[in-house]
C-alpha cells in the first residue's frame, strides 16, 4: 500500500472511527505527509498506530494522539500557538495547517534541526523552530491562544500557565515519568479550569519546571 492509500486508512479507522470529529484536524491530518518526518529506518512504521522513533531517545506520537491533542485545543484558524517537544515537527506540522503561527521549542539541538528542515522542504513557513527549554515557555511571543506540551510533565509549569491569553487553552501530560493524564486548562482572566482528558505516555519533559534541571546533551 502507498502512503497516500495508507494515510486515508489511518485517518479512518484510527481516527474518526475513534471519534476525532474536528473537522480542520481530520483534513490536516489527512494531508500532513507523515513519512517525511521519520528517519528511513522507521519509515515503514508511519501509519502504524504507535509512537515510532525518531532517534536521540525519543518519538513522534501514534497520529490518534497528535489528533486528540490538536482538537483538544479548539484551534480557529486565527490563533497563536506555542508548542514544547518539536521532536520530529510532525505535529508543528498539524498546528500550522490549522493556526496562523505556531512557535514550537525543542531541547534537542539536533532534532530541532532535522524538524526545521524538513518543514521548510515540505513548505510549512508560518513556523519557528527554537532550541531551548520549553518549560519556560518563550515570554518575547506571549500570550498564546494555545499551549500544547508534547512530553510528559511532573506538574503545570508556572510560565506556561502565564503565558496563555485570556481564553487560551493548555494541553499537557501531567503525571510520573511512566504514566500521565491529558490535562487541558482553560484560562478565564485569573481562573485556569482544570480538564482530564484521560491517560496517556509520553517521553519526560526535561527542564527546570519539568523533570529537573537542563543537562547538556
Ligand atoms: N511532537 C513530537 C513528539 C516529540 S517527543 C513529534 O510529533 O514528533 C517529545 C520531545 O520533547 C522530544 O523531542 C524531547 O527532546 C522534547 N523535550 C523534552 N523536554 C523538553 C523541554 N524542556 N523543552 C523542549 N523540548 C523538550
Amino acid at each position: 500500500m502507498n502512503y497516500t492509500t495508507q494515510r486515508k486508512k489511518m485517518v479512518e479507522t484510527q481516527l474518526i472511527q475513534r471519534n476525532i470529529k474536528d473537522a480542520r484536524v481530520i483534513e490536516a491530518m489527512q494531508e500532513v505527509p507523515r513519512e517525511y518526518f521519520i528517519p528511513e529506518l522507521s519509515r515503514s512504521l508511519a501509519y502504524e498506530d504507535r509512537p515510532a522513533p525518531i532517534g536521540e531517545d525519543q518519538t513522534i506520537s501514534q497520529p490518534y494522539m497528535v489528533a486528540l491533542m490538536t482538537q483538544a485545543l479548539k484551534l480557529c484558524g486565527r490563533d497563536i500557538v506555542l508548542e514544547i517537544g518539536t521532536g520530529s515537527g510532525y505535529q508543528t506540522a498539524i498546528l500550522s495547517k490549522i493556526a496562523a503561527h505556531v512557535y514550537s521549542i525543542e531541547r534537542i539541538p539536533t532534532l530541532a534541526a532535522k524538524a526545521k528542515e524538513t518543514l521548510n522542504t515540505l513548505g510549512y513557513t508560518h513556523v519557528t523552530v527554537m532550541v531551548g527549554d520549553g518549560t519556560k515557555g518563550d515570554p518575547e511571543h506571549a500570550h498564546y491562544d494555545a499551549i500544547i506540551v508534547t512530553a510528559g510533565s511532573p506538574g503545570i509549569p508556572p510560565s506556561l500557565k502565564e503565558q496563555l491569553a485570556d481564553g487560551g487553552r493548555l494541553v499537557i501530560p501531567v503525571g510520573s515519568r511512566g504514566y500521565q493524564e491529558l490535562h487541558r486548562i482553560t484560562r478565564n482572566g485569573n481562573d485556569f479550569v482544570t480538564e482530564n482528558l484521560g491517560g496517556c505516555i509520553f517521553v519526560p519533559l526535561i527542564g527546570v519546571e519539568g523533570w529537573g534541571k537542563d543537562v547538556p546533551m
